[in-house]
């Protein structure tokens, strides 16, 4: 029997996951001592066992069907796209590449659609996931760090989510946080986001906002603080950042609830209340 520490590789939670292999057998399980997960697993990681297995898996190139050997796929491939770019030129092929790809990968795919193809028609699924975070950790923080440990939420006064769904997204952390709360019934948690998700059940305060109205959200949330005098001015560009929020007034940022919920007119003053005492932001992605 082999037992090997390892990390769930399906999502930014990280579980560490203990793997056993057992008359060429493999199992998984939670890994109590680690710092993520203490042992818990969603579906996703307790289902790794079941891909470690070569069936189904693609293991030689097919043609048509056919298993054939790498030069004739290679030429097959890079004569039907001659073909392509020959009708119709080289704005009709596009890549969309895997966000999974290491870093040469990627310069590789760029180097090939740019340079040799001739179009920019190339993204991946980092665009959707982690590129907004990172440039939104840049603005506010200067570098391309997560500021908080999960202990830091768990130890929060105040959590507010911004359009996650940690309970599907981020299930393992998602069930910390219920826990936390269990331990902190004073634990507030606020919900931003259009839809009522499964997330909600341990929400104190759902905000059910228009969808692509959460700037207008954050910009009356910064003047309802500021109103409270309880702005932290210490970060670069307050005075702008502060000049321009400050037409927007509460009504103004209702404005933006759906109209079941237009008449919580508490919402705004009651959120940068509690926003002004403490806040953990958790953005998902
Ligand atoms: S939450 Fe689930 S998918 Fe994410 S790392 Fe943990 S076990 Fe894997």
């Amino acid at each position: 029997m082999m037992q090997t520490q390892t990390t769930c590789p399906y999502c930014g939670v990280g579980c560490g996951v203990r793997a056993t292999v057992s008359d060429g057998v493999v199992s998984v399980q939670g890994d109590e001592a680690h710092p993520a997960n203490f042992g818990r697993l969603c579906v996703k990681g307790a289902s790794l066992a079941e891909t470690t297995g070569l069936a189904g898996r693609l293991l030689h190139p097919q043609l048509d069907g056919e298993t054939v050997g790498w030069p004739q796929a290679l030429n097959a491939a890079g004569e039907r796209l001659r073909a392509i770019i020959a009708e119709h030129g080289p704005q009709a092929v596009a890549f969309y590449a895997s966000g999974q790809l290491l870093t040469e990968d990627y310069y590789a795919a760029n180097k090939l659609m740019k340079g040799f193809i001739g179009a920019g028609n190339i993204d991946t699924n980092s665009r959707l996931c982690m590129s907004s975070a990172v440039t939104g950790y840049k603005r506010a923080f200067g570098a391309d760090v997560v500021p908080c440990s999960y202990e830091d939420v768990e130890h929060s006064d105040l959590v507010v989510l911004v359009g996650s769904n940690a309970a599907w997204a981020h299930p393992v952390l998602y069930q910390r946080l219920v826990q936390a709360k269990r331990d902190n019934p004073q634990m507030n948690v606020v919900v931003i986001d259009p839809r009522r998700t499964a997330t909600c059940d341990i929400a104190d305060q759902h905000l059910a906002i228009a969808p692509g109205t959460d700037a207008g959200l954050f910009v009356g949330l910064l003047q309802a603080i500021a109103e409270t005098d309880k702005v932290n001015a210490d970060f670069a560009d307050a005075a702008i950042a502060l000049e321009k929020a400050a037409g927007w007034t509460g009504s103004r940022s209702r404005g933006f609830l759906r109209p079941a919920r237009r008449r919580s007119s508490g919402v705004l003053p009651a959120l940068s209340r509690r926003t002004a005492r403490h806040h953990s932001l958790h953005h998902g992605h």
